[in-house]
């Protein structure tokens, strides 16, 4: 990821353990690995043999929220974690996850990546059967549901729980008995299981197990709750495999692949950075150019820059060094200096740049205001040309399904036509990855994939209505 201002955000990720001895320091490694998937709060709940919860939840990166001392009180051999972008509810710690609550059959904790697209209608028909939301965001219509049904088997209440919702979900789920992770009939978003020795463990992405040596070894599957327990007999986790919905139209959020997972996990059945230089390699054969140089933009172009260098034959290097060491904040000088804001982050490599025709590789634009700092640094370098390539198609329409995107008319390509990006970013040519080359480049199959943002073609109906704020406006009223 490279600027905050002018990227998709990822609106979260999770992770779950039972069996392991050390299972909050294990969920904190497993956030630490997934830190890129919200940076905004973080938060475990572990459960102790008495089943009694324990949790610490704040706002902030995982490193800056834990400590050995914090994470010694979160005892007992099981846990869930959660990193949270916002994209229902503000950014505050009322809305900070995993969700916790206590109800008539004991403690129950949920953690959720996605976004419901009938939480509204859900929780409107709650309130008036007397429920009491403490938070504004989605995801807490899960736990409020599953307390309802309090007279069913607690499978069962997770189950019919589950039925009601729509849209894009990832759920870690845990009460005294069981651990579960359960996925969206569309598949929206990434769930992976691991094995650490006799543990069972769930991600968002496959780069947490590799952190803690856990083996992967199976995919949650759209529409399937995977639940661990312990067994009676041996005492040891055992996992069954419980579909509580059919499968819908597959929805894998093709995002995933070219800019929001980590390149080194593997999700969708696929290697994610396999995919983003198969996505480079495909762009050289569309619009290949004469250059001296392909470079990436930092560090989400990296493996689409590697491919299309690969493609066109054009020698690979770092023209853009990355300050991997910002903080959340930093003092500007007082006496303005230029284009700050992005200079801190990255800085052009004057002897890779200078004199060049540069190829410059980046994931996606979203506004263009970055790109267009980012240009104007590479041509202050000294490049000769500049021939910017985008690993993606044009985005043209806002998410529903759990990212944060800014709104329809602010997407550049939604309001302006190539010739006109191209002069805003001054650029000496412009291209962007062709659907076609999208399609191909992920397997050939686009009926496997949400590809909603780039062809507005939404696999869920959703309500337009529904806002980020849509809880907290009410609650004005
Ligand atoms: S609309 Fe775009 S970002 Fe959202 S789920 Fe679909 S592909 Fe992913």
């Amino acid at each position: 990821m490279f600027n905050e201002e002018d990227k998709i955000k990822e609106a979260c990720g999770v992770f779950g353990i039972f069996g392991h001895p050390e299972a909050s320091t294990m969920t904190y490694l497993g956030l630490y690995a997934l830190q890129h998937r919200g940076q905004e709060s973080a938060g475990i709940v572990s459960i102790d043999e008495n089943g009694k919860m324990h949790d610490r939840v704040d706002m902030g990166i995982v490193a800056d929220i834990f400590d050995e001392k914090k994470l010694a009180l979160l005892v007992g051999s099981r846990a869930i974690g959660h990193v949270r972008y916002s994209t229902t509810g503000s950014s505050n710690l009322q809305n900070a996850q995993p969700v916790r609550i206590n109800y008539i059959n004991g403690d129950l904790t949920v953690a959720h990546n996605g976004n419901l697209v009938n939480a509204d209608e859900i929780k409107r028909t709650l309130e008036e059967r007397g429920s009491i939301f403490k938070s504004t965001i989605d995801s807490e219509v899960l736990v409020h549901l599953i307390a309802m049904y309090n007279k069913m088997d607690f499978l069962d209440a997770v189950k019919e729980s589950l039925t009601k919702l729509k849209g894009a979900f990832s759920f870690m789920i845990m009460n005294r008995d069981y651990l579960i992770a359960a996925r969206d009939p569309n598949g929206f978003r990434p769930l992976e299981i691991g094995k650490l020795e006799g543990a069972y463990v769930f991600a968002s992405e496959t780069c947490a197990f590799d952190l803690i040596n856990a083996e992967h070894v199976g995919t949650v599957e759209p529409g399937e709750m995977v639940v661990i327990s312990r067994d009676k007999l041996t005492g040891e986790a055992k996992l069954e495999r419980i579909q509580f919905a059919e499968r819908a139209r597959s929805a894998m959020c093709v995002f995933e692949f070219i800019y929001f997972a980590r390149p080194d996990s593997y999700i969708f059945g696929r290697t994610v950075n396999e995919i983003r230089r198969g996505l480079g390699r495909q762009l050289a054969e569309e619009s290949s150019v004469d250059a001296d140089v392909v470079i990436p933009v930092p560090d989400s172009g990296v493996s689409a820059a590697i491919g299309y260098a690969e493609g066109a034959g054009i020698k690979y290097d770092m023209g853009l060094i990355r300050n991997h060491y910002i903080g959340r904040t930093f003092i500007e000088p007082s006496q303005s200096i230029r284009d700050f804001g992005v200079k801190i982050k990255l800085n052009p490599v004057k002897g890779i740049i200078k004199d060049k025709r540069v190829v410059v590789v980046d994931d996606s634009i979203v506004r263009g205001t970055t790109s267009r700092k980012i240009i104007k640094m590479i041509r202050n370098a000294g490049a000769k040309e500049i021939h910017y390539r985008i690993s993606s198609p044009p985005i043209m329409n806002p998410c529903f399904y759990g990212m944060d995107f800014p709104t329809k008319t602010e997407l550049i390509a939604n309001s302006h036509n190539m010739e006109e990006i191209k002069k805003y970013l001054r650029v000496d040519s412009l291209a962007y990855l062709s659907m076609d080359g999208l399609i191909k480049a992920v397997g050939g199959k686009k009926e496997k994939y949400c590809m909603a943002c780039f062809d507005g073609d939404y696999p869920v109906d959703f309500n337009e209505d529904q806002t980020k704020l849509m809880f907290e406006t009410k609650n004005k009223c």
